[in-house]
This record gives structure tokens, sequence and C-alpha cells, in this order.
């Protein structure tokens, strides 16, 4: 069903609406949004496709170097980059993307910008390729322009997020060299806090007899493989997309064997109008599975501008983790 990703679209516009009446009200507070201005200050000007990424650059950025981040309301599915964007990059040093298939818009963005110096760094090419795993879905996932079958989704282990952020380290100090030292310390300060942010999840789902989930969309793998816990199957093929009566069987199937009951279901904010968790939680009901439940899982590929600060990401996993601990049992 596509109505909800014209209504996130939608959302979009109005978020960017509502950006450029604030510039035009003369509002100079500093926004991590998608302001097509840079402040007049020293330093490389850094800019990132979505929201974890803001988070990990702007945490080893510090005061030496600028950090703003183009998707806001609309995330990597749904995102289709404006003039403002594109301008926005006319004068940028770096644009960090995921790669992997998740971020494509940001090729177009780099080449539309006709900036030469501009450098597009595709930070999942820095995990390992025995680290990534391989998108569970049977059908492309990623939009039309499907190239390879790793799933994308790297940011939701804190694992991989700190193997980026130490990708993102070294391209500041490449670009930056004096401040070498300041990047350095940051992103091992940041990187030990990914640490915590791991172990306070593996702390919450210890001793869980229960870790099997399904996910909404085929989101969560590399949280599955962080936290120990079990993805039994994926909700919708394609993020936004209902899913048809065969995988809605199939799901049923599997989520009411007995040898593995399956009774927690994920959703996601960002597709909130969808409604088959909730089909999916009244078959299971149906089948004798007891007490399923619903639990809402942000997968941070969205975010309200006005909500982007640089603990944003490890404030939203620890939310997740908090959620589905509450709900595994
Ligand atoms: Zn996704």
């Amino acid at each position: 069903m596509s109505r909800g990703r014209f209504g996130m679209r939608a959302a979009g516009v109005a978020a960017l609406a509502a950006v450029v009446s604030l510039l035009l009200l003369g509002c100079t507070r500093s926004k991590p949004a998608a302001d097509a201005e840079w402040p007049d200050k020293p330093g490389p000007k850094v800019v990132v496709s979505f929201a974890p990424l803001y988070c990990f650059a702007a945490n080893v950025a510090g005061d030496d170097a600028i950090v703003r981040n183009v998707m806001t309301t609309s995330g990597p599915h749904d995102f289709n980059p404006t003039a403002d964007h594109v301008r926005l990059l006319t004068k940028a040093d770096l644009l960090f993307a995921v790669g992997l298939g998740l971020d494509p818009q940001t090729e177009q963005m780099q080449k539309g910008s006709g900036n030469a110096k501009l450098k597009l760094v595709e930070l999942g090419k820095s995990i390992p390729k025995d680290k990534l795993c391989e998108g569970h879905c049977e059908h492309a996932h990623h939009a039309a322009d499907h190239k390879h079958d790793d799933d994308p989704h790297v940011w939701l282990s804190p694992d991989h997020a700190a193997i980026m952020v130490n990708a993102i380290r070294d391209e500041l100090k490449a670009a930056d060299p004096v401040h070498a030292a300041g990047y350095d310390a940051r992103a091992a300060g940041y990187v030990a806090r990914l640490g915590a942010l791991k172990a306070y999840g593996l702390e919450k789902f210890k001793g869980k007899k229960d870790n099997r989930l399904v996910s909404f969309h085929d989101s969560l793998a590399y949280f599955e493989k962080c936290y120990g816990l079990e993805i039994r199957g994926v909700l919708t093929q394609k993020a936004g997309q209902e899913p048809d009566d065969k995988q809605m069987k199939k799901l049923i199937r599997i989520c009411a064997d007995e040898n593995k009951p399956t009774r927690v279901i994920a959703v996601e904010p960002q597709y909130s109008n969808s409604t088959s968790g909730e089909t999916l939680k009244k078959e299971l009901v149906a089948k004798g599975v007891k007490n399923p439940v619903l639990v809402e899982i942000d997968t941070l590929e969205t975010v309200r501008p006005d909500d982007l600060t640089p603990d944003w990401y490890e404030k939203k996993m620890r939310e997740n983790i908090d959620k589905l601990a509450a709900a595994l049992e």
C-alpha cells in the first residue's frame, strides 16, 4: 500500500516548508536540519544522509567541523533530494552515506552539486564483508535500484556503528590534519559510549527465555546479532508495503509453531498507519499463541528536525531496548 509512503513524502515537504518559513521570519537558531546555508566558521563542512550518521559525525567533529543532516521526516526509503539539499553540497567537503543500497540518492546529490572537491564516502564499505548480513527478504528491498544483497541497516548494531565512527574519524583527520588529535580523542570517547550502549542492551536481554520476534520491515538483522535475539520473520517485504496473503499465512505458521511460539511483533512509528501488525496479532490469538504483543521499534530512519541532537542515536537505541526488553519474557 503506497498511501503511507505518499503521506511520509507530504510530511517531508511540510517540514521543509516549516524550515523555510522559519528562515523567512529571520529565525537564526542553528538547526541540524536541511538549512541551505553554512555558518561562517572554519573547519570541514560535512553533510550526512540521515540521522544516525549525524550523531556519529557530530560526536567526532566536536567544534572542529560542521555537520549537517539532510533526511529528516522522509527516511532513506522515501527521500527525494530538493534543490536546497543540493545547494548545501556546493560548499561541502564531505558527504557521508551508508551505501549498501540504502541511500543511493547521495550519488545524485553529489553529481548535482557540481562540486568537484566534494568527497562521497559510503561508510558501509568500511564494514568487513564477513560482518555484513544478507537481507532476509525474498524481493528487492531497497528501492528499484537494488544493486546488491547486503542488508544496509548496519547502524542498528553499536558494533557496526563503531566501525563507521572510526571511518568518519579517518576522513575528518585526512581533511583537517591540524585537528587530528581532537578527532582521535572524540572518536575514542564516542566508541566507548557505543560499547556502553551494547552492554546496556545485553544486560536488559540477559536471561530472557523468549527472545523471539517478528520484525516489521527487514531492518533488525544487525540488532538481532548484536543482542542475541531471534528474528523469526518479516512483516513487510518492502518498507511501507503491506504483506500479501501468502506472506501473512507463512508468518502465522512460523509464529504459531509450538516449539518456538513467537509473540512479539515489531511495528514502526514511521509506518504507523500499517495494520499488518494488528492483523498478525489477532491471527495469533486465534491460533492460541499466548499474549501476542505489538512493540514499537524505531529503526532510526527518520527524525523530527528539532529532536536531532548528537546524543539522539543513543537515546533512541536505549528506548528500543527498553521497550523490547519489557515485552520479551
Ligand atoms: Zn530500512
